[in-house]
Order: structure tokens, then sequence, then C-alpha cells
């Protein structure tokens, strides 16, 4: 493997040389970076000659395993969010490629379909309202399962009744009646509609010109238009997009300047915003778009495209998740003194697969840093669940038909 003959990148002397500089300029951010990188230094230095970097298999899937079944009082504040931690524990077990026991799986389905709204979509928990955040994450949970249990759960008609219930005029989707718009929900929407094969031109008329309007001055996408570029925002507007067939519309070039810029120098893993400090999530949120922008240069017909490498460092953001982000005990991280949570565990899980994985179903090429036993499964830079299920997920429900006939009559701005 590349990343076994490689030393690591963090145990060169010059490695500290990339170390952080204010420039004379002391903000809250840059005193706790230049701090943050003293421990970083010290924890990567003394991790980097004691230890190959080593996955934690099995104390992650343990802390997997058991937050399915219980949650501790810690997680009281996601009672609105219970589908996102099906998903968050369901794909990173299947990136640890850890089977779901059939039992289990189908109280989870049984527990979604108890979350899903009388009028279409899923709540964040049981009697709550339609989101289109906990919609995102119950569909792709479904889809991981993958049973004909889990696909019946999704009542599709409905679902489309919700979608166009969130439609603005303008082309944007509200998360939820009467609540908030941004980039968020035209992704949310656009993926739950692709892969249950309700997706139709008339409910995502003008959604295009929405998201660009997103694409701001740096580069990289903000939630709405005039905002600050985000890593979460951008990866979202840009997926969003990919499923739409329109991201070649977007300045891919500046895309791609703003998001490799975001991989901190000396930590290795990504920072969300500018001169933000590094976050183990956004190994998915930034990484994750290197292969979306990959995919459009090719589409373009960029000829100076690698065959094996996506255009981020691969090595520096492995080194950084594996040596810095696992708690001990199971579980990932945002950054080394941080708890650790299902959220960082999925993402830092999924940028680690990423960061494994160059290329698609016919082409591929692996960089595992540290031994084979360090190997995720691939993980679909779209909807961010193994690509096997996304196939299997389209087969079945295109199977099904779509029909549109009356929807927009009952959409948002008609109702109020
Ligand atoms: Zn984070």
């Amino acid at each position: 493997m590349d990343g076994e003959q490689t030393p690591l990148r963090c145990s060169h002397e010059c490695h500290c040389v990339e170390m952080f500089v204010d420039d004379g300029v002391e903000s809250v951010t840059s005193v706790e970076q230049v701090s943050g990188g003293a421990d970083y230094c010290s924890i990567l230095t003394r991790l980097s000659f004691t230890f190959r970097p080593t996955l934690l298999r099995e104390q992650h899937y343990q802390y997997l395993k058991k937050g399915l079944r219980h949650l501790s009082d810690a997680y009281e504040c996601l009672d609105a969010s219970r589908p996102w931690l099906c998903f968050w524990i369901l794909h990173s077990l299947e990136l640890l490629e850890e089977a779901i026991a059939p039992a289990v799986a189908s109280d989870v389905c049984q527990f979604l379909l108890s979350c899903q709204s009388p009028t279409g979509g899923f709540a964040g928990g049981p009697g709550q309202h339609a989101h289109l955040a906990p919609t995102y994450a119950a569909v792709n949970a479904l889809c991981i399962i993958g049973t004909e249990e889990a696909y019946n759960v999704i009542d599709r008609e409905k679902l489309l009744d919700f979608l166009w219930s969130v439609k603005q005029p303008d082309g944007s989707f509200r998360m939820h009646i009467g609540g908030e718009v941004d980039v968020r929900s035209a992704y949310c929407a656009a993926s739950v509609a692709s892969l249950t094969n309700i997706l139709t031109p008339k409910l995502f008329e003008d959604t295009t010109n929405w998201i660009l309007s997103c694409q701001n001055w740096e580069g990289g996408l903000s939630g709405v238009p005039g905002l600050e570029a985000h890593g979460g925002y951008t990866f979202c507007g840009t997926a969003a997009l990919v499923i739409l067939g329109k991201e070649h519309m977007l300045d891919i070039k500046a895309l791609l300047r703003w998001v490799v810029s975001r991989q901190m120098r000396f930590e290795g893993g990504f920072q969300g915003r500018c001169n933000k400090l590094v976050d183990g999530c956004y190994s998915f949120w930034q990484a994750g778009l290197l292969p979306l922008l990959h995919r459009a240069l090719f589409k373009e017909g960029e000829s100076e495209l690698s065959r094996q490498r996506w255009m981020f460092e691969q090595q520096a953001l492995q080194e950084y998740i594996l040596l810095c982000c696992q708690n001990p005990t199971g579980g990932l991280l945002d950054k080394p003194g941080k708890s650790r949570d299902f959220y960082h565990t999925c993402y830092c899980l999924s940028g680690l697969s990423i960061a494994q994985h160059f290329g698609n179903m016919e082409l591929h090429h692996e960089m595992i840093l540290g031994s084979e036993e360090n190997r995720l499964a691939p993980t679909h830079p779209v909807y961010n669940i193994c690509p096997e299920k996304v196939a299997r997920a389209l087969q079945h429900f295109h199977r099904l038909s779509v029909s549109e006939a009356g929807r927009p009559a009952r959409s948002a701005e008609h109702q109020s």
C-alpha cells in the first residue's frame, strides 16, 4: 500500500514550518489556533513515533452498536434528530463493514415508520412535524438497510406532497413548513427525491439558479445568497447540482481553489470556513467535494486530471483522523480535547473513506494509510451511503412510477 511505504507526513522535520502564523493580527480564533497547534504538534509527534496510525475498529464498533440500542442523557438535546442518529450509526457501521442484525434493522424500520408524518416526510421523532433534514437522514438510513421492509416504510406519494409543501416560488425549499430556507434543504430534497424516484423537473424548477446564487466571491457556497462560504453548505449545494445534472454551471475552478485552501497546512484536516479551526467533520463536507469536482472537470474534458488521486492531500487527512480524532474507547471527534459523538464518528469515517478510495466503480485506486486493517468501505460522494446501496435503492424505486398530476397546486405559496 502507498501509505505504508510513505513515512508519516507529520514526522518530517519540516512539518512544524506549516504551523499557523497570525500575521500580527490576534483574534479569538488565532489564539485558539496557536494553542491548538502546539497541542497537535505534541500529539502528532508523540503518536507518529510510537504508533502506526491504526483505526480502532473494534472500539468504534462497540460504541456504535451500543448507540443503536441505548443513548445516554447527553443525547436528550437531539430528541428532534433521532433519524439522524440512525443514519450516523448505520452509515458508520457500513463503512466498517459490520453487518446489522436483521432484528435490529427491522426495529430501526419500525422506529422510522413512527417518525413518518401522516402528511408526508419524516420528523425528528414520533409525533413531531416533518422536516427535510430528518427526512434525508431517514431515507438514507432506510436505503442502507436496503430490505423490502425498509423501502416499504417510505410513502413516496406523501413524500412528494411534503416536498411540494416546502418548495418556494424562487426555486429554494424551506426546511419545514414555515421554517427557514437554506441550501441544505435543496440537497435534502434532491437526495430523497432522486433515491426514491419522485424527482421531476417541475419540482426542481428554478432550484439550480437559486443554488448558483449561493456561490460567492470566495468560490464556495453560503447557506443563502450573500453570506460567507461554508463547507457544509458548499457540499449540499454542489451535491444537489450534481443530482440535478447542473454542476457545470458553477464556477468549478473558483470552488476548487476555495475547497483545497480549506485543508489545514499543519493539521492535515479541513476547516469549515476561512480562518476557522480544523474540525474532523469537515473531512467529509470539504474532502467529499473533491470527487464531485473531479467528475465535473472530467466531464468538461479537463486533460490534466489525475487518474489516481483526488486534488487534496489524502495522506495528511488520514493522519489527522487516525492520530487526532479517535477516542481510545471508541467514537471519533472534532479535534483533540473534544468529546466523541455519533455525528463526528459518521463524518470522520466518511472523510477517511473518501481519502482512502479514489475513483468510482470502474476506475479505482486505494491509498490506505497504515495497515490494510484500516481500510473502510467506499462511500458514494453524493449521498454518503455505500455505492451498492445507492444502486440497489435506485433499482428498487425505478420500478415504481412517478406521478406529478396536480402537485404544484398544493405547494406552500398556494396554501398561504
Ligand atoms: Zn465538527
